[in-house]
């Protein structure tokens, strides 16, 4: 429908009308004047109705359309926002441009949400949005993985998910002060874990400020979480500090000797004797320098083995000929379990024998005298062999077993220097099974014997 209004239009058509009316009457017998008459005070009533009725239904629509192509020009900032046509037709434009440029907003914005939420789910780090009063709005997956949440936070604070009071007070600083801010954020067992965590203010979009907004409107807590971090740094710190233990104790006993030779000591019948012992502790200190090296080698990004298909009866016979003195000195036998002799393993002929040597030198030097070592090499799975050293030594307490593969840890730190040990054999016995692609451990019976086990990729 389309209803046109315009009121120069509507006095033209009453004037003519009028006019028609006047050459009519004038044309027309007198019988008919009173006809005429009533016709035009009906004219005169009707056409003047008829206007102020038409006007004051258009009235609105044209302030309707006029506000429309404001709004429209105000919020979507069109080059120009003018249309031509009468009113109706102004307004039909501008209820279509609008309806077009929402569905692009809407288009637009469900695009740039869809983002961010791929990007908030699919992140590692841990997200907690919080209004201006300090109450979830949002947890990603992330951190309700890394926290443990449930799935439901939403209204709840910090403090009561989390149980950090820490956390909470930096979240209120920072929605007080409209600051960025971080921590180190510890949390006790039973979840043991090291975060950093940023915090950031949500401040008003310039538009919004624009609008006269102001005040935060919450906060961002950003959870990185660095307990493995924290972990190596812990692992590094008491490496130096075993390796400059380790060192100090030959040097000083090295430096201790010199010196009362050199005091005079020297010309005494004790100097041999004390130059034997600086020897000792210098093989001692080279020793451990080696070790330090061969595992630095090991865990070096250059570290590569020169694997081949080698026969497993022949490394072993190698390494057994190796340590045969050192277990004859105290008369401890060594069996092979029937292995077969056809059994290869994809390995670095070198340090497999190396591996062997270090199992088949810690089973003798802890082994008790007169006693036994059984070696088996067997198809352990799927692709796998295992080969296995077993003793029937003292064996190693139980609550020592996980930590005897870490540098420097000895089960008995006095014995182990006494026979030599730098307390790295096991920890390079690991680095090599796992740069070969396997897996190492071990299995005891305090006051029984142990047994380390090993795979290798067949
Ligand atoms: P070390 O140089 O002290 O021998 P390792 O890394 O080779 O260092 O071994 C770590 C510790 O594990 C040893 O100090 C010892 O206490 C224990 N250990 C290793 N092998 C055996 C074994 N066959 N029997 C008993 N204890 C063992």
């Amino acid at each position: 429908m389309r209803l046109r209004y315009h009121w120069k239009w509507t006095i033209l058509i009453f004037f003519l009308l009028l006019l028609l009316l006047i050459i009519q009457g004038y044309s027309h017998t007198a019988l008919k004047q009173s006809l005429f008459l009533s016709s035009l005070i009906g004219l005169l009533v009707v056409v003047p109705s008829a206007y102020l009725i038409a006007r004051t239904l258009s009235q609105p629509i044209y302030d309707l359309t006029r506000r429309m192509i404001q709004s429209v020009s105000d919020y979507f900032k069109p080059e120009s926002a003018s249309y031509g046509g009468d009113d109706l037709d102004k307004l039909s434009k501008a209820i279509d441009e609008i309806a077009i440029r929402f569905r692009n907003k809407i288009d637009e914005v469900s695009k740039e949400r869809d983002y961010l939420q791929t990007i908030f789910k699919g992140m590692a780090e841990g997200v907690l949005v919080v209004d201006e009063r300090g109450r979830i709005l949002v947890a990603n997956h992330a951190l309700r993985q890394l926290l443990h949440l449930p799935t439901s936070v939403a209204n709840r604070t910090a403090l009561e998910i989390i149980r950090n009071a820490e956390l909470e007070e930096a979240i209120r600083n920072v929605i007080r002060q409209e600051n960025s801010t971080s921590l180190e954020l510890n949390l006790p067992l039973p979840l043991g874990k090291t975060f950093e965590v940023n915090v950031v203010p949500i401040m008003p979009s310039p538009e919004e400020m624009e609008k006269g907004a102001e005040g935060v409107r919450g906060a961002i807590a950003v959870f990185h979480d660095i307990t493995r971090l924290k972990e190596l740094e812990k692992v590094r710190q008491d490496f130096v500090a075993n390796v400059s233990h380790e060192l100090r104790t030959p040097l000083t006993t090295i430096k201790g000797y010199a010196e009362t030779l050199l005091e005079g000591a020297l010309r005494e019948e004790v100097a041999a004797q004390f130059v034997k012992i600086i020897k000792r502790h210098a093989d001692r200190l080279t020793k451990i320098v080696e070790d330090l090296l061969t595992l630095s080698k090991i865990e070096s990004k250059e570290f590569q083995l020169k694997s081949e298909d080698v026969l497993v009866i022949e490394i072993i016979d190698d390494a057994v000929d190796f340590v045969k003195e050192a277990a004859e000195k105290k008369a401890i036998s060594i069996r092979k379990n029937d292995i077969s002799p056809l059994l290869s393993v994809h390995a670095d002929r070198g340090y497999l024998e190396h591996v062997l040597i270090n199992l088949l030198d810690n089973a003798i030097k802890y082994g008790r005298e007169g006693g036994q070592i059984i070696i088996s090499a067997i198809v352990g799975g799927p692709g796998e062999i295992r080969v296995s050293i077993g003793d029937n030594g003292p064996g190693i307490p139980k609550e020592d077993l996980p930590r005897i593969f870490e540098r420097f840890y000895r089960v008995d730190r006095g014995r182990s220097r006494e026979l030599g040990g730098t307390g790295l054999g096991l920890s390079i016995v690991k680095h090599l099974v796992q740069a070969h692609g396997g897996r190492v451990w071990a299995e005891s019976q305090f006051g029984e014997g142990s047994t380390f086990y090993f795979t290798l990729p067949e």
